[in-house]
């Protein structure tokens, strides 16, 4: 049985709320498997203590963290170093120990794209539909961009939100690669065979009957339904597309893989595929799927 002792390093997850979270169960069974003597605890953190919070982790030797929702953007400004695609996206989901602080990193997007390689999805040269245009959403557009996609159509219910993600994406580009609608207009996007990545929160657990668009016509031009949600494993969007011929897959890969490369950065080991595919075993068990 595992103890931890006097050498025992700790990385923790900060944010609020956090009492749900699953990545102290990754994280602990990965430093189990990977023999790193290593602690994984959830901290929630209240509004207006993130720079307090920080702080002590440096202060308490803290070999990282992960950043959880609200505090993602909001960290940056108490970073010693930033990693250059986490500064493009704008959000930071991971504190590695650095001289002088912590340098921050964004994994959800090599998470999400690992995920997508495991899943056989193709990414480069293909045109991507995002639905959604929050935090993830335009995170999603600039890791396209990176992994050359040829262009993204970003629907969102609050057109406006999807303009200004378009607007800083094409900013960051340097061309016109994404263009905004309403979720509505759909019918204006333009080809078909889509890979549609589902980056709003609709359909979340306990919502699970709700989907951002219901029109069957939609679907029917979907190959490839990515749903980002994870719980439930098994979305309406899924279901929806499934319906009209196409493949549907979960958020539940792309949880693990951010967790993996968060642990990787802590720990410099690789983790191997065999404990990647326990951990979406477990992820999965966990869940009741
Ligand atoms: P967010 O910033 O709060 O954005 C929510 C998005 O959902 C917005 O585009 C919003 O549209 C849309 N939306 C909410 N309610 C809607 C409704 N009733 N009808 C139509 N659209 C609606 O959230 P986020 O941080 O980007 O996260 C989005 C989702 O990503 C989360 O819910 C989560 O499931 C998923 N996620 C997954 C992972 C993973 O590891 N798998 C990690 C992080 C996040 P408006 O702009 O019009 O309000």
């Amino acid at each position: 049985m595992y103890t931890p002792d006097g050498h025992t390093r700790t990385c923790g997850l900060i944010g609020n709320p956090v009492a749900h979270t699953l990545s102290p169960m990754i994280q602990n069974h990965m430093a189990r498997v990977m023999g790193q003597n290593l602690v994984y605890l959830p901290f929630p953190v209240a509004r207006g203590d993130l720079e307090a919070a920080v702080r002590g982790a440096l202060a308490l030797d803290f070999l990282g963290l992960n950043v959880t929702v609200p505090y993602k953007s909001d960290v940056i400004a108490h970073l010693a170093e930033i990693d250059p695609l986490a500064e493009r996206i704008g959000a930071v989901n991971t504190l590695v120990r650095c001289q002088g602080g912590y340098k921050g990193y964004n994994t959800d997007m090599p998470g999400l794209y690992r995920a997508m390689e495991q899943d056989g999805v193709e990414i480069a040269g293909r045109d991507v539909v995002i639905l959604g245009a929050g935090g993830v959403a335009r995170a999603v557009a600039v890791m396209l961009l990176d992994r050359r996609a040829a262009g993204v159509h970003i629907l969102n219910r609050t057109v406006d939100k999807a303009r200004a993600v378009a607007q800083e994406v094409n900013k960051i580009a340097g061309k016109s690669f994404a263009r905004a609608y309403a979720l509505k207009d759909y019918g204006q996007i333009p080809g078909q065979d889509w890979l549609v990545v589902q980056a709003t929160s609709v359909g979340m657990h306990p919502h699970e009957e709700d989907a951002p668009i219901e029109d069957p016509a939609f679907y029917r031009h979907v190959e490839i339904g990515y749903d980002l949600i994870f719980n439930p494993g098994v979305t309406r969007f899924m279901r929806l597309t499934e319906s009209g011929g196409g493949r549907a897959c979960n958020g539940a890969r792309m949880l693990v893989y951010q967790g993996i490369i968060a642990f990787e950065l802590w720990t410099g080991t690789s983790v191997d595929q065999n404990t990647a595919d326990e951990l979406c075993r477990m992820m999965a068990q966990a869940l009741g799927q």
